[in-house]
């Protein structure tokens, strides 16, 4: 680790504006995944952390709401600009606790800062309406209210998006955060939040934590104080969630996991779409809720497009994410290797056939192999459970409507991808996917002003855009009679 040329860092949790280890002393490691050494630790928080942290959350709320829009986004603002004079280093931070290319770190820094100042300028636009009374003397109009305090949990394979989403759009809205980032890339996010306090942020409008994932949640939840709920993850986790959530009421946004289709036409330019799918693919060892995962080939370009895809996988070099020609780091974390080996076994057991890769790569660190299966079993467990890492899958269609169907097999409804020049045919699948996202002819579906979000079981409500800022703020009627 090198922020501030310091190797080993320790990353406390910030509680009402104060740094502080846990107050019962414990604190978990943080490995690089890519050489599996030490390279510091988190502190862990534990109740009397939490019940003040959603005490700070509280009272803070009671002026940050009532701060005028103008003086918030300046705040913000300048917290984009200071961590885009500290985006480097913390890039680098990124790089070595979660894994991925260096480049990729630097993009997704930018695309954070981005999202600081996206989020800054809509909150000065949270605008309310009139709505004509009924007799000449009601006076009716629909304020914006932000909804409270929020407890949002932010994932590990987008650290800096994720938690630059979930605290910029509350804190544009007038709503105050205790955020959990995740434990696996402590020292970056827990950067990002710096950038926030050092730009002035009233204390306790930002409340950091890590520990035990379930029982911080468990803590922040159900507690009264807390009004909203924010968790981008898995859908197991999201669904519990949701439904503690249910239970006392509170609003929630659900960002959870997908398996994305991509269904490729035989009009599709099979060169420009086989390059973009493989970036898409193995960008970020294909940890992406997004990540395209079960392509759909028409029969009559299926062997071309294969030969197209294969050659692109050919050109993905794997290794550490400091160096330079590094495309595809480390799998994040023990779970994910695990689950790899496990899914390509289930593939070579249930009749696929293993194109290219499949196997852990013999180096220290979770390195597996950039991995391309075709035709596996549709009822094992690759075409059902989100892989969450580098592995592709090639299944071919005879009849568009087949491929629709495969298309919507699945309960997943985040993320769908279509590569056709037949505007007959990208009619059909617009109409005919079922997806909260759809990108055709090209893979960039995530920015600050656009909305991130599913159907299904990928979750509800949006990460991104106009969608995600009123996810935070509640219309409230206000109807006046004069005399
Ligand atoms: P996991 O299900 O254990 O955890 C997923 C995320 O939820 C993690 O960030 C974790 O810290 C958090 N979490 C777990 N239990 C929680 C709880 N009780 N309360 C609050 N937060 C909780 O899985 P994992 O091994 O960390 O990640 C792998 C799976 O998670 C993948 O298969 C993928 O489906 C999903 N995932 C999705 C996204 C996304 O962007 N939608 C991001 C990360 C992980």
């Amino acid at each position: 680790m090198t922020l501030n040329g310091e190797s080993q860092i320790d990353v406390n949790l910030l509680i009402d504006g104060q740094w502080t280890a846990g107050s019962d002393g414990l604190w978990l490691e943080n490995r690089n995944p890519a050489t599996l050494e030490n390279i510091g630790r988190v502190a862990v928080a534990s109740r009397p952390d939490l019940e003040r942290a959603v005490n700070a959350v509280a009272r803070a709320f009671k002026a940050w709401s009532r701060t005028p829009a103008l003086e918030r986004s300046n705040t913000l603002r300048r917290a984009a600009l200071i961590f885009r004079e500290r985006a480097d280093e913390i890039s680098r931070a990124m790089t070595v606790e979660q894994g991925k290319p260096l480049a990729e770190s630097r993009l997704e820094a930018e695309l954070a800062a981005q999202i600081i100042d996206w989020f800054a300028e809509e909150g000065r636009r949270t605008y309310g309406r009139i709505v004509p009374g009924r007799q000449p003397n009601i006076q009716q109009q629909v304020i914006q209210v932000p909804v409270g305090p929020v407890a949002s949990f932010a994932p590990w394979n987008f650290p800096l998006t994720q938690v630059a989403r979930k605290i910029s759009a509350a804190l544009a809205s007038g709503c105050t955060i205790v955020v959990k980032p995740p434990e696996e890339a402590p020292v970056c996010t827990s950067e990002l939040v710096r950038c926030f306090v050092d730009a002035g942020v009233p204390e306790g409008v930002v409340n950091m934590v890590f520990g035990v994932p379930g029982d911080i949640s468990s803590y922040l939840v159900p507690h009264p104080a807390i009004r909203k709920i924010s968790f981008t993850g898995s859908v197991p986790v999201g669904k519990h969630l949701a439904s503690l959530a249910g239970q006392h009421m509170k609003r929630a946004t659900m960002e959870l996991g997908g398996h994305a289709p991509v269904i490729v036409t035989p009009s599709a330019d099979l060169a420009a779409a086989a390059r973009a799918i493989v970036q898409a693919k193995y960008a970020n060892c294909g940890q992406v809720c997004i990540s395209p995962t079960r392509i759909l080939v028409a029969d009559s370009v299926y062997d071309r497009f294969t030969a197209e895809f294969l050659d692109n996988v050919g050109n993905v070099t794997v290794g550490d994410g400091l160096q330079p020609d590094t495309k595809m780091g480390p799998l994040n974390n023990e779970r994910r290797l695990s689950a790899m080996l496990r899914l390509v076994d289930d593939v070579r057991e249930t009749g696929g056939e293993v194109l290219a890769g499949g196997k852990r790569i013999d180096r220290p660190g979770y390195f597996f192999e950039p991995t391309v299966v075709a035709g596996p079993s549709l009822g094992g467990a690759l075409m059902n459970e989100e892989p969450f890492g580098p592995i592709a899958i090639l299944l071919r269609y005879a009849e568009l409507e087949d491929a629709l169907e495969e298309a919507n097999r699945l309960p997943f409804g985040l993320a769908a991808y279509a590569f056709s020049d037949s505007a007959n045919d990208i009619a059909r699948i617009t109409a005919g996917v079922q997806t909260g996202m759809l990108g055709i002819n090209h893979t960039a579906i995530s920015f600050a002003e656009t909305p991130f979000g599913g159907v299904k079981d990928s979750g509800y409500g949006s990460d991104g855009g106009l969608e995600a800022m009123r996810g935070y703020l509640q219309p409230e009627l206000v109807t006046i009679a004069t005399r």
